[in-house]
């Protein structure tokens, strides 16, 4: 009779007792053991021990379970150095913090605050106190509210402020946005009646006008550009028509300071421009940590506050203090801010720093076109600079600290746009020759 030479698998206790597993038995809690070895022997069966070789020996399969415990105890969300240029790559979690605002999440994170205490009065105090009237002086709003993404933004702003109405969107402006969060399907869900106004090239004010909305909402088209024979209703535009008027910004600058080279509409400039409530996210171009920020007339924040959605969506204290102190340097010294640091940086910076990278660890200095990412600004190129080197992208990836790099023209490129002086130091040290 045929005999599964799966028969010939240890039990658990033989394999748990195996003198490989010697450090792991002292180590570790029992059940952990337990449940790597049972993993281990489930792949195994999985993969049927077709033939008696297929089947590993006790050994073997013990190097398997103690390593399957050496990976349990190492993160899997791991430091990587960007050099792709491309400061707003959302793969690589879009941007990083200022030293200030990583420092005020630690403190954050170790501690106890006053995150709903008054120290006023020694009573119960709002979270949203601590950034309100920061994001109220930068943007000149009269009120400000902050939820834990943008997308959590557009939806409780929709919910709490136009469920039930006639809500119309420019059909240019219904848009993906990314992870399959769709314009019209956020509008059902949020129990709006999305009015299509216009066609995808051409939306004039007279379409918003001879619509039955009750409610206007404009997309900004962050991730893709309209370009050839287009019109576009400007906010003004749209501001005439006395309607309560949202505004979901997405990639938006905090104000024309932040980016003097670069195009785009900016969140004061849409306030200004008659927008009753614009949401955008922390972690595009503000620079700051994952956030969804709302601002606009003091009567729309007070009824998004009081939805239960915006419970649902609030901010955890980690973010919240880092996004305090991203918004504090904005008035002190918004160049210290990582994002705005690489996108400002001007070619000849990036030219120095590529020539420097390039000596120290062998290396070309080339010019490269860069984008911004994060869906943001898809027409904006970035003149950069880069080191092409001999490494494979794959080797890159393997490194101590994984290098993430730029592929272009069978080229493996380090754009410089996206590398601190520590990541230089670190490439030096993994790549360098001496
Ligand atoms: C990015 C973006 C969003 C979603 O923001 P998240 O912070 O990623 O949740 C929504 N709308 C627009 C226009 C965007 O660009």
């Amino acid at each position: 009779m045929f005999e599964s030479p799966l028969r010939n698998l240890p039990k658990m206790d033989v394999l748990l007792a195996h003198p490989f597993l010697d450090r792991a038995r002292e180590a570790m809690p029992r059940s952990a053991l337990r449940a790597a070895a049972r993993a281990v022997l489930e792949e195994v069966r999985a993969q049927g021990g077709a033939s008696p070789t297929a089947v590993p020996g006790v050994d073997e399969l013990a190097r398997r379970v103690e390593r399957r415990l050496g990976a349990l105890g190492q993160p899997h969300l791991r430091r990587v150095i960007n050099a792709t240029g491309i400061p707003l790559h959302t793969n690589l979690g879009r941007a990083p913090l200022a030293e200030a605002a990583a420092q005020a999440a630690y403190e954050a994170a170790r501690g106890y605050s006053n995150l709903e205490y008054s120290l006023d009065t020694g009573k119960r105090g709002a979270r949203h106190s601590h950034i309100e009237e920061l994001l109220c002086k930068l943007t000149g709003a009269e009120a400000a509210l902050a939820v834990n993404n943008n997308a959590a933004a557009v939806f409780l702003m929709l919910t709490a402020l136009a469920a039930g109405k006639n809500v119309a969107v420019s059909r240019g402006e219904l848009v993906e946005i990314g992870g399959g969060f769709r314009v019209p399907d956020i509008m059902a869900r949020s129990g709006c009646h999305l009015v299509e106004v216009g066609t995808t090239n051409k939306t004039r004010l007279s379409d918003y006008g001879n619509s039955n909305a009750q409610c206007l909402l404009k997309v900004h088209t962050s991730n893709y550009a309209l370009v050839g024979f287009t019109e576009e209703t400007t906010l003004g535009e749209m501001a005439s028509l006395g309607l309560p008027l949202l505004y979901d910004l997405g990639s938006g600058a905090l104000n024309a300071e932040s980016f003097p080279s670069l195009p785009g509409p900016t969140v004061a400039k849409a306030l200004e421009d008659g927008a009753d409530v614009v949401c955008f996210s922390g972690d595009k171009l503000l620079g700051g940590p994952q956030a969804g920020l709302i601002v606009g007339k003091r009567a729309y924040i007070e009824t998004m506050r009081r939805d239960p959605m915006a419970r649902a969506f609030r901010m955890g204290k980690l973010g919240l203090a880092a996004l305090e102190a991203t918004l504090l340097l904005y008035a002190e010294s918004p160049q210290s801010i990582p994002l705005l640091h690489m996108l400002n940086a001007p070619p000849q910076v990036l030219r120095a720093r590529a020539e420097e990278l390039a000596h120290r660890c062998g290396g070309e200095a080339v010019s490269v076109t860069g984008q911004v990412g994060g869906g943001s600004m898809p027409n904006v190129d970035l003149p950069s600079w880069a080191v092409a080197v001999k490494a494979t992208p794959e080797y890159l990836r393997s490194l101590p600290t994984p290098v993430v790099a730029r592929m272009h023209g069978g080229k493996t490129l380090l754009d410089v746009r996206t590398l601190t002086g520590e990541d230089m130091d670190a490439l030096v040290e993994m790549l360098g020759h001496g």
